[in-house]
């Protein structure tokens, strides 16, 4: 797959309206989960270099509509990372505290440090998004906050962070299908909260919010990934090799060592 495709070029629109999100870029089911096992082993082993060399880390930001993928996207992409050297912080509505401070005081401490891997479940985005379609804040104060996002990421990659951005784009009537999955399966529904179901109704506010934040905010170091996700073996496959390419771009060595090992004796 040509995950440039998927990409939002830099200072162009994201085109939401035109982006099919059933495409599975002519993969079977098979076929894509065997290339997730591939990836999955790969990321591994690239995990380790990461954590050894020090001198990157990797942040990844899952944004969705409600039923997206977000945690099933965690859950199989992640499966064969180390749970040492990896986090995930999920961004609910702030608190009162969260609240006192700017909107990227909470998103800034949770970002990785050098050598790891974090993984954002919502993120900073949300205040460009649930903010605005509420009008939590005034246009004047939201509109603002694409020029902080961008100036706040390239800080981040300024200093090594590798960001990746993935939207993770369901159809309406997906949304639909998965919602009503939910409310049947027992050990499902305690995922369900009635908020969802009056989100749905402001579909089409989301998704015009989500174009601008894509749209504005996809940079060279940031890049916004839109992901066909209705199929969600197209979803994990299309994510582990994005994450997959991005790693092996950073051309990662593991670090010279200040002794000779064949110097040391173990008696
Ligand atoms: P969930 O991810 O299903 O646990 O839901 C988390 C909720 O927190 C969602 O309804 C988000 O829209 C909301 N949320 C996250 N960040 C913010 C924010 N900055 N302002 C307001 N609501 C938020
Ligand atoms: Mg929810």
């Amino acid at each position: 797959m040509d995950s440039d495709k998927l990409m939002v070029k830099p200072g162009s629109r994201a085109r939401l309206a035109g982006r099919d999100p059933d495409d599975a870029f002519g993969y079977t089911k098979d076929k894509a989960e065997q290339a997730l096992l591939k990836h999955q082993s790969k990321l591994a082993e690239l995990q380790e270099l990461l954590y050894a060399e020090k001198k990157y880390a990797l942040l990844i930001v899952l944004q969705a509509l409600d039923a997206g993928g977000k945690d099933g996207t965690i859950r199989h992409v992640m499966s064969g990372v180390n749970p040492q050297s990896c986090s995930v912080t999920s961004f609910k509505a702030p608190t009162a505290e969260e609240l006192g401070h700017d909107f990227l005081w909470r998103i800034h401490k949770a970002v990785p440090i050098k050598g790891t891997i974090g993984i954002f479940n919502r993120s900073h985005y949300e205040d460009v998004l649930v903010v605005r379609v509420h009008k939590l804040v005034p246009k004047s104060v939201w509109s603002e906050r694409y020029r902080y996002i961008n100036d706040f990421e390239d800080t981040l990659a300024a200093s090594g962070v590798k960001i990746l951005k993935f939207f993770l784009n369901i159809g309406k009537d997906e949304q639909k299908k998965r919602f009503k999955e939910r409310l049947a399966d027992p050990c499902k529904r305690w995922k369900a909260t009635p908020a969802d179901f009056e989100e749905r109704k402001l579909w089409d506010d989301y998704i015009a919010a989500f174009e601008d934040a894509l749209s504005n905010c996809s940079s060279k170091s940031a890049p916004w990934y839109v992901i066909p996700a209705n199929k969600k073996w197209f979803r994990n496959l299309a994510v582990s090799q994005i994450i997959v390419e991005a790693l092996q771009s950073l051309d990662m060595k593991f670090p010279k060592l200040d002794f000779d090992p064949k110097k040391i004796v173990i008696k």
